[in-house]
């Protein structure tokens, strides 16, 4: 430790300067400028989109962008298109003064705000449809439209933005894999990182939505790690079988009380239904607890057991699973 840093008296510009807040981008055309205005300059964006009530999911995205990227644009966006007729838009959590003072922390050099006006205007007739073996299954067949919504919102950020790097977690497996495809399908030229999941400390998948459990749900909700847990040791041990693996996860989710919607073990990279697992298959979770859906995922043979990563977050910069759409 250096003689200054030992002395409580001393002050240090870099480590007392507070750190300001990012510049706030209202409509596409604004995005559009600052990201141009960077590229000029020589400098790299990496665009980090999110819905906002930010979690430390997100953060590690955030962070991700700030190792890897000269400068990090950060949208916040509660996208309608993506939720369904059944799903209730406005209950979504929104806590934009706490997300830019969290984003200021973490030294983030813009956030895109717009309004659903500024995104979708009067008259937009455009849809983008993303092929149906990724689409139509999985959250495709419980959410329908959910991922036309998805990436036509995701096509318009790319476009805009024209960021060097766009970051997503492997917490929405299925939205990774879909937004990289359209990344690369629309040559956009812009590389798709996927980054690990982010745990709670009992092992939950941090996810804005978790707000919506009541204590009890939420004491409930680590069957799904738990599941996931004794997939990865019996994967570990040898079982192959994509049938047993997945009722591994199922039974402590069914006597949690979960409705399950789905637990799948798939390929990887094509989403295509796997009987014989390998290294790098993932296993796929979704169901309801009272009225909150939860996802989750596990990579087998790569992710550690959920239970054992628990709490391993923190303020380390995880490393990126996969990039695509590289040119
Ligand atoms: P959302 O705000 O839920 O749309 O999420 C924005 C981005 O953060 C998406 O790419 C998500 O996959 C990612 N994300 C959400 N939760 C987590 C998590 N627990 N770990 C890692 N990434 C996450």
């Amino acid at each position: 430790m250096s003689p200054m840093a030992a002395s409580p008296t001393m002050r240090t510009v870099t480590t007392d300067r507070p750190a300001e807040p990012p510049r706030r981008l209202t409509t596409p055309a604004e995005l559009r400028r600052w990201s141009e205005r960077c590229r000029a300059a020589g400098l790299s964006v990496g665009l980090v989109p999110t819905m906002g009530a930010l979690h430390e999911g997100h953060l590690s995205l955030v962070r991700r962008a700030r190792a890897d990227c000269d400068r990090v644009v950060v949208s916040i966006f509660v996208n309608p298109r993506q939720f369904g007729a059944a799903e209730d838009v406005d209950r979504y959590p929104r806590a934009v003064d706490a997300d830019v003072a969290l984003l200021t922390a973490e030294r983030v050099d813009a956030v895109f705000l717009p309004s659903v006006e500024a995104m979708y205007g009067e008259g937009a007739g455009t849809s983008v449809h993303v092929d149906e073996s990724l689409t139509g299954v999985l959250e495709g067949l419980h959410r329908p439209g959910h991922f036309d919504g998805v990436a036509l919102v995701v096509a318009k950020l790319l476009i805009a933005c024209r960021p060097h790097r766009a970051y997503f977690g492997q917490k929405d497996a299925q939205q990774s894999a879909v937004v990289g495809r359209l990344a690369r399908d629309l040559d956009t030229g812009v590389e798709i990182a996927v980054c690990p999941v982010v745990r709670d400390a009992d092992g939950v998948a941090l996810s804005s939505r978790n707000v919506y459990l009541s204590a009890d749900e939420r004491g409930r909700a680590v069957a799904i790690p738990a599941g996931l847990s004794a997939a990865a040791v019996a994967f570990a041990a040898g079982e192959r079988r994509a049938g047993a693996l997945c009722s591994l996860v199922r039974q402590p989710m069914e006597a949690a009380g979960f409705e399950i919607d789905y637990v799948a073990a798939v390929d990887g990279e094509t989403l295509a239904p796997v009987d014989a697992t390998a290294p790098g298959c993932q296993i796929l979770v979704a169901g309801r607890m009272g009225s909150t859906r939860l996802i989750d995922v596990i990579r087998l043979g790569i992710d550690e057991a959920p239970l054992d990563a628990a709490g391993s977050h923190g303020s380390q910069v995880p490393g990126v699973i996969g990039i695509q759409g590289r040119e």
